[in-house]
């Protein structure tokens, strides 16, 4: 298939399009390099750098047989400081990459969506059927985005999938994670293992937890590709699909950073901190319906092993 990415230079946008042009598909890419990297888009790849609002009428008038929309602000501290950033940076450019869709016929939708968009959960692990309750401007404008596709799925026979991330990590071989502003544990105490930083601080050790501290579940990159993959080949038209991607099991911020001092041989200095506003307890998947209706299997779920590429690639650059 010829499929447009966008948001392509980015951390999980260039993992995926690698996984696509493994699988023979052609990808051509489009991101404006606001947080992404260029040297990042695989080879093979058309680079297309410029904002994804402004081309995607131009772009997809080329004839598309998909589009897998990664490209999106991202930063949940930021877009509660900034507001507009985010309504027009995720809405408004979905909105009109979803009507350059309908313009031309594109037959397919993967969309990058999110955990966020459950906030504070009832029940772990997390099922679709959750009540979606955003806590922050970033989740509420991925919630919407997912109103706009239901709709248009509905209505103008696209054949869409929103997957809902949970912590994304690791490293599909040199496609990995180098944000200028990084909040996310594994790199920042990978950070701590390359020098870059002293110490890594632990956002609360009096959670309700077996330890003490926060648990996530963290999503081998990989296996996270391996789901856009057979989510593009598989959309059925008129159809919205949603599903969760995690790994089915949590790890606390304790367990993290042991793997990390496992895999990097460092010891890794860890501080306790006060909590950070609006992080939950407890944030595990149920990825039920992504295994039975995608046949989605994540292999890569150890944290030894998604640590471990992680610091390959930090370990690379
Ligand atoms: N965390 C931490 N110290 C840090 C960064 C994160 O203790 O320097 C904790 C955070 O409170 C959360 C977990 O690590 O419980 C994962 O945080 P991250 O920002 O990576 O992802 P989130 O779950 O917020 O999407």
């Amino acid at each position: 298939m010829k499929l447009l990415v966008t948001g392509g230079a980015g951390y999980v946008g260039s993992a995926c399009s690698a996984r696509l042009v493994e699988a023979g598909h052609e990808v051509v890419v489009v991101d404006d390099l606001s947080t992404g990297h260029a040297d990042a888009v695989p080879e093979g790849c058309r680079l297309v750098q410029a904002d994804v609002a402004d081309v995607a009428n131009t772009l997809l008038g080329e004839g598309f047989d998909g589009v897998l929309h990664y490209a999106a602000k991202s930063l949940v501290g930021e877009s509660m400081q900034d507001p507009a950033k985010y309504w027009h940076g995720n809405v408004v450019t979905s909105l009109r990459l979803l009507d350059a869709m309908r313009e031309h016929g594109t037959p397919r939708l993967v969309f990058s969506s999110t955990a966020a968009v459950y906030g504070e959960p009832d029940e772990v692990p997390i099922p679709e059927t959750a009540p979606t309750r955003p806590t922050n401007t970033y989740g509420a404008t991925k919630l919407a985005v997912d109103h706009m596709i239901t709709s248009y799925a509905a209505a103008h026979g696209l054949a869409a999938t929103s997957l809902r991330y949970f912590n994304v990590a690791g490293a599909h071989g040199r496609y990995g994670e180098r944000h200028a502003i990084e909040t996310h544990l594994i790199p920042i105490v990978l950070q701590v293992a390359t020098g870059q930083r002293d110490q890594v601080q632990i956002y609360g050790e009096d959670w309700d937890t077996e330890d003490g501290t926060c648990v996530r579940d963290y999503i081998h990159v990989t296996d996270l590709a391996d789901a856009h993959l057979l989510a593009i080949e598989n959309a059925t038209p008129g159809q919205h699909a949603i599903y969760n991607l995690g790994n089915g099991t949590g790890f606390s911020v304790r367990q993290v950073i042991e793997a990390c001092r496992t895999a990097t041989g460092h010891k890794i200095p860890a501080q306790t901190a006060p909590r950070r506003a609006g992080d939950p307890a407890v944030l595990v998947a149920s990825s039920d319906r992504a295994r039975t209706e995608l046949g989605w299997k994540p292999e890569r779920t150890d944290i030894a092993t998604i640590v471990e590429d992680a610091w390959d690639f930090t370990r690379s650059r």
